[in-house]
């Protein structure tokens, strides 16, 4: 397995390359932006794939936030994109429950992005709001369970407690609920040395309260591009999935069949890909993408 880096390529093979490309697929955090920046070059170069007639796509294992605000997110930067465009992990996990024909209601442990995308699809949620201003064995043995609830979804949750922790706990205690998460990113580095506890860490509550191994809908799951997949929309060897850390977006790309192209503006290195090549462990080896480049921006010269 090897990792073009594409600076390094005479530029008619790479502009060659891309005219077989017919979708791209972007992660959004640390490819078209950090939180609330823009990356220099991403938007002009999301614009122009576009405009030269490939089909573009955002998928995000961001579950917090609905498809529609990413939406207004993309646009207030200037990306050219619609909501049928945008794929997320809480978006993954309302589309398979919808698939499913699944008529109860989920219990959600996690944000605004869950419950706004299990509505759209026509999934109630339970909305209970927890606090816990008794002791918590006194919650406990009164706790009241919805009996109408049929699964669990677990994704990052600024309003994590104990509480939750326990009702989510307590339902999948039943066998037959089902109990869902939407990714397994567990820190988001925002610099100076300080992460974002991601949703890693609410789901390992979870999973350590009932000793239950959730299914994880967001990216590397190849059920994340299912409703792209499915609908026929994008064919998987002329797609191209760009992100930038190995673990989510480069094993998503493999386990889809995708070409990947990782980009050095986000959580990974190319230092760390040439490492795991170095040490050839077959197992790793989903993990090293085919192409690199530092940044999204730097696809644009390819393009024009
Ligand atoms: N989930 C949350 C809550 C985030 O804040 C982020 C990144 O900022 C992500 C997920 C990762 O999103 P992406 O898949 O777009 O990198
Ligand atoms: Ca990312």
């Amino acid at each position: 397995q090897t990792c073009s880096d594409l600076t390094k390529l005479p530029k008619q093979r790479v502009r060659q390359w891309l005219s077989s490309i017919e979708s791209v697929i972007c992660d959004a955090d640390g490819v078209l932006w950090h939180f609330s920046k823009d990356i220099e070059g991403a938007v002009d170069t999301f614009n122009q794939l576009n405009a030269t007639g490939r089909k573009t796509f955002i998928v995000s294992n961001n579950s917090e936030i609905a498809r529609m605000d990413m939406v207004k997110k993309a646009k207030g930067f200037g990306i050219q994109i619609e909501e049928d465009c945008v794929l997320t992990s809480s978006y993954s996990c309302a589309y398979f429950l919808a698939e499913k024909k699944f008529q109860k209601k989920a219990f959600v442990m996690g944000e605004y992005g869950i419950h706004h995308e299990l509505e759209q699809l026509g999934i109630c949620s339970s909305k209970v709001s927890e606090t816990l201003e008794r002791p918590i064995h006194e919650f406990v043995a009164d706790l009241k369970l919805d009996p109408d609830v049929g699964a669990v979804v677990v994704g990052r949750d600024e309003g994590f407690n104990m509480a939750k922790v326990v009702r989510a706990g307590t339902y999948l205690l039943n066998p037959s609920i089902i109990f869902l998460g939407t990714c397994l990113d567990a820190a988001y580095p925002i610099g100076n040395n300080r992460v974002i506890v991601g949703a890693a860490a609410t789901l390992a509550a979870v999973k350590a309260l009932t000793g239950r191994k959730p299914l994880v809908l967001g990216k590397p799951n190849p059920w994340m591009a299912a409703p792209l997949l499915q609908a026929g929309v994008i064919k998987p060897e002329t797609t191209l999935m760009v992100g930038d850390t190995l673990e989510t977006d480069i094993r998503f790309a493999a386990n889809c069949e995708f070409q990947s192209l990782m980009v050095g503006s986000g959580v990974n290195s190319l230092k760390e890909v040439q490492k795991i090549i170095e040490e050839g462990d077959p197992k790793k080896m989903d993990l090293v993408p085919d192409t690199y480049l530092p940044s999204f921006g730097h696809l644009l010269e390819f393009l024009c």
